[in-house]
């Protein structure tokens, strides 16, 4: 056992982080609609959307801010899980869809996590702003990779 589990955003496992248990617990297996080593998916407990998914590395991973260029491959296999899951969902249209992150501090949940939402044309109203374009609590997935790309190219 190492200490490092201990620290917050170290990559560890948390055992106070809801996302943590949910996806390390065997028991809560059933929830999972999907798992691997590296990542696992889920329902959101309140949807915004007729599919509304989080897809969440099972290691705790800080809010999107902290990520850098070491997590471009993580995001954008968040985002692989996530668009497969719809798929698998009779999702065909992935134009209609909306991916992406809550920015801090408009976290509730600070382990990282992708929202998966679609048809995005069905967001209702309170969604629409709870995941909106272009604000500054919402950034999505692609603009996310984006940011770590450009963050590569700088170092
Ligand atoms: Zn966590
Ligand atoms: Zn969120």
């Amino acid at each position: 056992m190492s200490a490092e589990g201990e620290e917050q955003g170290s990559g560890g496992y948390d055992s106070s982080c809801i996302f943590c248990r949910i996806s390390n617990n065997p028991e809560r297996d059933s929830e999972l609609l999907h798992s691997d080593e590296e990542l696992a998916c889920f329902k959101d407990i309140r949807p915004g959307a007729p599919y509304h998914y989080l897809v969440v590395p099972k290691k705790h991973v800080g809010n999107c801010k902290t990520l850098t260029s070491d997590h471009l491959q993580l995001v954008q296999n968040m985002v692989e899980v996530g668009k497969t899951m719809l798929r698998k969902n009779s999702v065909t249209d992935l134009e209609d869809i909306r991916l992406g992150f809550h920015w801090p501090p408009f976290c509730s949940i600070s382990h990282l996590h992708l929202h998966v939402l679609a048809p995005a044309s069905q967001l209702g109203f309170l969604s629409r702003m709870i995941y909106r374009l272009n604000s500054y609590w919402f950034i999505t997935a692609d603009q996310l990779i984006e940011r770590l790309q450009a963050n590569v190219r700088a170092s």
